[in-house]
């Protein structure tokens, strides 16, 4: 049987303007170009399952616009259940506004939209669904209370819950006992435990910290390094892939989406991590998002 992944987050349109330098406030800078590519943290995430050959249901919200109904073709498109995808008619789908000058710095506006209005009573309906060893995913890109009532809900459905706290932002910590995993970068990591994350002895520090919360698995993730992974059984670092980066947008999304997959097939969690930075080392040599995650084939 296939496994059944919940990813319950935001989806969002990005629109990226690359120029030679990023205007100033009052600057109109001409001669850039446009590309436009489906994002935001949650669907990043269930796309990235869903490429891995999970059986992915996305819970979200979107606009009653054109950016709405494309962004739910292309879910469809890679096989992901939409059913829990909600129409909102009051508000526009999200849409992240990103300038990007020649040296690759940039300059973004996140205009939630849609994404801020998923409410508790529709995350509900889709938790409806959720039974017993069905693998949760959530992130911070929607309402923080949506959230913490998803972690409990699913807690109590038995299922396993991994929250990435991205982007970093704090959050009621009486929810963290219900958690299995945190998946926190170094300055997610710092923000909620107030350390600084520079080291495998700092990384260790703050996995405690979140040990004292109530979570029971902690994985740091290190950028090229890899991901650290303590519980009360292991403390180790899981060493990423060595690979020429050309675009680390979504390494992180990669990296979830592939844990879940990894651990919903039964894996232990090294191995899961060992597949996830698999997975995410080979989105980063790539350029986007969504488009950048990898088929399972690819993964060996
Ligand atoms: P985020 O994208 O959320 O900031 P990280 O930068 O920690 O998170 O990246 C997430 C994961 O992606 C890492 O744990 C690692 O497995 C993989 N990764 C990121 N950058 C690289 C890289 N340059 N080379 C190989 N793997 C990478």
């Amino acid at each position: 049987m296939k496994p059944k992944i919940f990813v319950i987050g935001s989806s969002n349109t990005d629109m990226v303007v690359k120029s030679e330098k990023l205007p100033a406030a009052g600057e109109t800078i001409l001669g850039g170009t446009f590309l436009m590519n489906a994002g935001g943290k949650g669907a990043n995430q269930a796309v990235a399952a869903a490429k891995l050959g999970a059986d992915v249901t996305f819970v979200s919200k979107v606009g009653d616009d054109i950016f709405g109904k494309q962004a739910i073709q292309g879910f469809q498109k890679e096989g992901i259940n939409t059913d829990f995808v909600f129409t909102d008619v009051e508000n526009p789908s999200g849409v992240a506004l990103i300038l990007v000058d020649a040296k690759g710095e940039n300059s973004i506006a996140v205009a939630s939209g849609a994404n801020g209005n998923l409410q508790i009573s529709e995350v509900a309906k889709a938790i409806e669904q959720i039974s017993t060893n069905d693998t949760v995913l959530l992130q911070l890109e929607i309402p923080i209370p949506t959230v913490e009532f998803a972690i409990k809900k699913c807690y109590e459905s038995e299922a396993k819950v991994i929250l990435n706290p991205a982007p970093a932002q704090k959050l009621d910590e009486t929810v963290f006992q219900y958690l299995d995993i945190i998946t926190p970068n170094e300055t997610e990591a710092e923000l909620l435990t107030g350390i600084k994350v520079t080291d495998l002895k700092t990384a260790e520090q703050a996995a405690l910290k979140f040990h004292e919360k109530g979570i029971k698995n902690v994985i740091i993730t290190l950028g090229s390094k890899g991901a650290y992974l303590h519980n009360s059984t292991t403390n180790r670092l899981i060493a990423a892939p060595v690979v020429q980066a050309v675009d680390t947008t979504a390494a992180g999304d990669v990296f979830n989406g592939a844990l879940a997959v990894a651990l919903s097939e039964g894996n232990d969690l090294e191995q899961a991590i060992d597949f996830a930075c698999k997975a995410a080392a080979i989105s980063v040599t790539r350029m986007g998002a969504q488009a950048s995650a990898p088929l399972r084939s690819e993964v060996v």
